[in-house]
């Protein structure tokens, strides 16, 4: 007798054809997650299971699995060999303290004498005269047990289903690059691309002397927060002092932010491109700020020429966004008070509404392929 975690696959059950690739990823990514663990994983009638852990460990696989996209739902789930009295002893333990309760079984060994209907009325009626308080409720019982008969001479008994992150697995949908700034929108954007099947890479631009190193750590902390939910992350960093400075000296002061997001995505696509990304990835709320009016997105996006540019916050509120921030675990690193190279220069009033041929003029000021090719240039990579 011993404990073993189950693994309910999500939607990659919906994928027909291309199904077996998504599973393999699948388990690539648990076997990742689990890296430093002692266990065995088999797969079992459209399951994994996970077995012969350390009981110590129980907690940690549990933490981490939680995390893996991909699986829907985890039980931790007795497994004993298939015998009538021994599950009348050991389904006890899995009652309430009071109110009602059901046994659900399924009995897939057809050569066991009772079927599940005759399985659940000798452990409910076993576990009554144990326990004469509680009630069986069908329909709707405070507690669910699961007996599940297996062919191969054991039988699992859980109660708990509990949730994991759901989406695709990680890796599925190809590689993306996401522009991470320390804020509270780009990490939650990150995480909803992964959640989708993307492996994310990052960039962010910095403008040392003029932001503190501390707020480049603080993007580094928040890439090894998002690592974990698809085993690493590898972060480009970017200086943007002297195109900054450039833009400040040569363009009108209001265009400066609009600016900046054109040369942002130039660099961002010319990363994704040189590292096999499809696309690219920002943490954009349709009017949160002055810089994501309908007329900004266009005029930043005309800069993209090759990839989609994804805005998985388009249409969320700042509390929607906040509050996934908070369950991801990066809002509290997130509200670290250090300040974005995007409030250095800050414009007192920047554009709404940018017109194309405006900001298309301003920019001419600038050499901006060689703007581009320099930041390039210099390029720091951070492996998470
Ligand atoms: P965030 O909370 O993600 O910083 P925000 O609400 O502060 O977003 P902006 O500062 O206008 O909005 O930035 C919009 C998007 O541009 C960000 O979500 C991010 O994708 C990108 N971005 C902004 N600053 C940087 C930076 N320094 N490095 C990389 N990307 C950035
Ligand atoms: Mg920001």
């Amino acid at each position: 007798m011993e404990k073993v975690i189950l693994l309910r696959f999500g939607e990659i059950y919906l994928k027909g054809k291309n199904r077996s690739s998504f599973e393999k990823q699948l388990l690539d990514n648990i076997k990742h997650a689990l890296k430093g663990v002692k266990y065995s994983l088999n797969r079992m009638h459209g399951r994994y299971i996970i077995e012969n852990f350390a009981l110590d460990d129980l907690f940690e696989i549990e933490r981490r699995v939680k995390r893996v996209f991909g699986l829907h739902s985890y039980s931790v789930a007795l497994k004993l060999p298939t015998d009538l009295d021994l599950l009348k002893k050991e389904c006890v333990a899995f009652l309430p303290d009071s109110g009602t309760f059901r046994f659900t079984v399924n009995r897939a060994d057809k050569k066991f004498p009772l079927n599940s209907q005759q399985i659940a009325m000798e452990l409910g009626g076993s576990a009554l005269s144990y326990a004469p308080s509680l009630k069986v409720d069908l329909f709707t019982p405070d507690k669910e047990i699961f007996v599940d008969v297996r062919e191969e001479g054991y039988t699992f008994i859980f109660s708990d289903k509990i949730l994991c992150a759901g989406g695709m697995p990680v890796g599925c949908s190809g590689k993306g690059i996401v522009l991470l700034s320390g804020g509270i929108d780009s990490p939650v954007a990150a995480y909803r691309m992964a959640k989708r099947g993307l492996k994310m890479y990052g960039v962010h631009f910095h403008s040392f002397p003029y932001t503190s190193p501390m707020a480049k750590q603080k993007v580094v902390d928040l890439a090894r927060i998002l690592s974990a939910y698809q085993g690493g992350f590898e972060l480009f960093v970017v200086s943007f002092t002297e195109i900054q400075r450039q833009i400040h000296e040569k363009c009108p002061e209001e265009y400066m932010i609009t600016i900046m997001r054109r040369i942002m995505m130039r660099i961002a696509e010319r990363l994704a491109k040189a590292n096999g990304c499809g696309s690219i990835t920002t943490g954009e709320s349709l009017a949160q700020v002055a810089s994501q009016t309908q007329e900004s997105i266009l005029v930043t996006n005309e800069t993209v020429e090759t990839l989609p540019v994804f805005r998985p916050l388009i249409g969320m509120d700042k509390e929607e966004i906040i509050q996934t921030a908070r369950e991801i675990g990066t809002f509290d690193k997130s509200i670290e008070p250090y300040e974005d190279c995007c409030t250095v220069f800050l414009p007192k009033f920047p554009v709404i509404k940018p017109k194309p041929e405006l900001i298309r003029e301003a920019e001419s000021k600038l050499d901006v392929e060689k703007l581009v090719s320099e930041a390039l240039a210099d390029v720091e990579i951070i492996k998470l």
